[in-house]
């Protein structure tokens, strides 16, 4: 790590060298975590990583905000896929990864919420270990994690559920996966949904099909821990309307743990809502920012 570098953190009060925190070596790639909407969720060795690298490839859900952290000089390239975006192929990002450490770069490669949840972050870093190039891996918050946190929605609690499943709501092809429904509605009390808007009614019906009741709760956190973060709390059986009528991206989550979210929308309450300390016991439905 250069001089440079370690005054930079100075500077930021990031204490590399207390933490023992690993040199980003030249000719590397680290895939980076960035979390979900608030910049603040990035992890410290995530931003030990921005203050290092020679070259950051970013993602559409990447709060851009965070690249103001890149070492002054680095060069900066979008790599989204989102809609309405100029989008980059999966191949080209992973080629472009291989020939920028080969050229002795320290490549960042920054993803939203955490690079193995439902980001292709393992298939970049195959190709990275097809291709002989040496990579770290740092785990960031997920939006189906923190993005529910920042919702009050606790993602297990005891008294609700023991048990979550984390489903995409696309697959490789665009469509809904073709997945084993009655298992699911089975598997596990809660049930979050990444990717799974545009499917939410589909998905609802399906769970109903499969047993679960069209009145159990569920929400749906748009632009999660971001500025314009949305939250609806509908049923099951309203999920696929309150879908329709929110923006992306969104998280959705079915199960009795959105009943917790009357106690702790901790940013509401701090916006001045009420909490109500006994969530379980009242009822769940409250529509609320
Ligand atoms: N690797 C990411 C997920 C990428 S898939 C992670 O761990 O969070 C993209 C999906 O993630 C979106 O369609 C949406 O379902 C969810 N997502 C990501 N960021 C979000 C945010 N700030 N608010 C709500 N949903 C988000």
């Amino acid at each position: 790590m250069t001089s440079k570098v370690v005054s930079l953190h100075r500077k930021a009060g990031l204490p590399v060298e207390a933490l023992g925190l690993p040199a980003f070596e030249k000719g590397s790639v680290w895939l980076v975590g960035a979390g979900p909407g608030d910049p603040g969720l990035i992890t410290v060795l995530g931003l030990h990583a921005l203050g290092s690298a020679d070259v950051v490839l970013y993602d559409a859900l990447v709060n851009e905000a965070l690249l103001k952290l890149a070492r002054p000089g680095a060069e900066l390239i979008y790599a989204g896929k989102r809609a309405g975006k100029k989008s980059c192929k999966q191949s080209d990002i992973s080629r472009t990864l291989v020939s920028l450490a080969r050229k002795g770069k320290r490549v960042l490669r920054l993803k939203g919420g955490d690079p193995l949840v439902f980001g292709r972050g393992a298939e970049e870093a195959l190709a990275l270990a097809r291709a002989g190039v040496p990579f770290r891996i740092v785990p960031g918050v997920t939006a189906g994690i923190g993005g529910l946190a920042y919702a009050g929605i606790p993602v297990t609690h005891r008294d609700t559920n023991h048990a979550v499943t984390f489903i995409t709501g696309h697959g490789a092809d665009g469509k809904l996966p073709k997945l084993d429904w009655d298992a699911i509605a089975r598997g596990a009390p809660t049930i979050v949904f990444y990717m799974a808007h545009q499917f939410a009614g589909e998905i609802a019906a399906k769970l109903i099909a499969a047993g679960r009741s069209g009145s159990e709760p569920a929400a749906i956190v748009s632009n999660a821990a971001s500025e314009k973060q949305h939250v609806v709390v509908t049923t099951l059986a309203g999920l696929g309307e309150a879908a329709a009528a929110s923006a992306t991206p969104a998280i959705l989550v079915i199960g009795e743990n959105v009943r917790l979210r009357a106690g702790l929308d901790w940013l509401g309450a701090l916006g001045g809502a009420v909490l109500n300390p006994d969530p379980l016991k009242a009822p769940a439905l409250r529509d609320a920012m």
